[in-house]
């Protein structure tokens, strides 16, 4: 399929590039290196072979997240999105941008926000999962009362909030010990985000910003097979619920998510998404530079979903979501 548009697509800057460099062994870190600053060679040659027309870029993981330092995020936020918005500047009929936001300090997140879709054209926030603020070993996650104000702003400036994976900090990891493998996108990532996601619906955020609209990727974190017995479990005992949100959590996961397909080529899980959520709010992306383009577009041209789905996830969910005009 001609025309795709992608939203998990990664870049870097000098002062985030040794964010990424565990994610490969060493042999490869050269080549992840050199894709990760690339914008307009690399980049734009994958993406006209194998039928993508544009890619909203990201910075890379954990990258703003992982400064504990709120003047030094803000700092660095501000310098990643400056440097996109030049770079989106070269080629807007090919790449459209997400902002990085220091949300270790929300005010400050949320100007930062407001400046990049107002001033800068920026099309959503992206940020890596919960913030470290102050010492490393502290983390905050989004659910919390001072963000309050920040979702107001997002709601306002009616942009999605894509919420993109992070590994747990060392010492709450240890679950993990022993088996390093399962760090990163082989599991931790998606178990990492699904629990901050379900943190977010049972917070009742969503019944105070119902308009809100939430990104997940790779197919949804595991949420669309799960989901259902997060509200089901145990049904026959008969005690009321215990998070603050009005609703099954299930509902807010139709209603205020959109789930892309970035590293997760695999029509099973596909079809167990459109199956949850429909195709109206799943969305094509490759994950590019840790996944490969041409896998994701071979995969997904000639996944067995009907042609008009493959229109919407391909391409015209990311049109309106994101109000592009191509
Ligand atoms: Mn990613």
């Amino acid at each position: 399929m001609n025309g795709k548009i992608g939203l998990e697509e990664h870049f870097a800057i000098a002062e985030t590039l040794q964010d990424s460099a565990g994610f490969v062994p060493g042999d490869y870190w050269k080549e992840l290196s050199k894709r990760l600053m690339d914008i307009h060679e690399d980049r734009l040659r994958q993406m006209d072979e194998n039928g993508m027309q544009m890619m909203l870029l990201s910075l890379n993981a954990p990258a703003v997240q992982a400064i504990p330092s709120p003047e030094k995020a803000t700092e660095v936020a501000r310098r990643a999105n400056d440097y996109l918005a030049e770079q989106v500047a070269k080629r807007p009929d090919r790449f459209q941008a997400f902002a990085a936001l220091a949300m270790q300090d929300p005010d400050g997140a949320a100007r930062e926000l407001e400046r990049c879709v107002k001033e800068l054209g920026f099309k959503g926030a992206l940020v890596n999962g919960f913030s470290q603020l102050h010492t490393p070993e502290n983390v905050v996650y989004y659910d919390a009362p001072q963000f309050e104000a920040f979702w107001g702003t997002v709601e306002a400036l009616d942009v999605p909030f894509y919420l993109h994976p992070r590994n747990p900090i060392a010492s709450w990891a240890q679950i993990y010990d022993g088996h390093p493998w399962l760090l990163g996108p082989t599991w931790a990532f998606g178990q990492e985000t699904a629990v901050h996601a379900l943190r977010l619906m049972a917070s009742g955020l969503f019944d105070r910003h119902p308009r809100l609209k939430i990104v997940l990727g790779h197919m949804g974190e595991g949420l669309p097979y799960s989901i259902w017995r997060v509200d089901n479990r145990n049904a026959w005992v008969d005690v009321p619920k215990a998070y603050p949100a009005k609703k099954p959590l299930g509902t807010y996961f139709q209603n205020n998510f959109y789930l892309t397909t970035s590293g997760n080529f695999r029509t099973q899980t596909l079809i167990d998404a459109l199956l949850e959520v429909g195709a109206d709010r799943i969305l094509f992306s490759t994950d590019w530079p840790f996944e490969n383009v041409d896998h994701a577009a071979q995969w997904f041209d000639h996944a067995a979903i009907s042609e008009a789905d493959r229109l919407k996830i391909g391409r015209t969910n990311a049109e309106k979501l994101f109000k592009l005009t191509l």
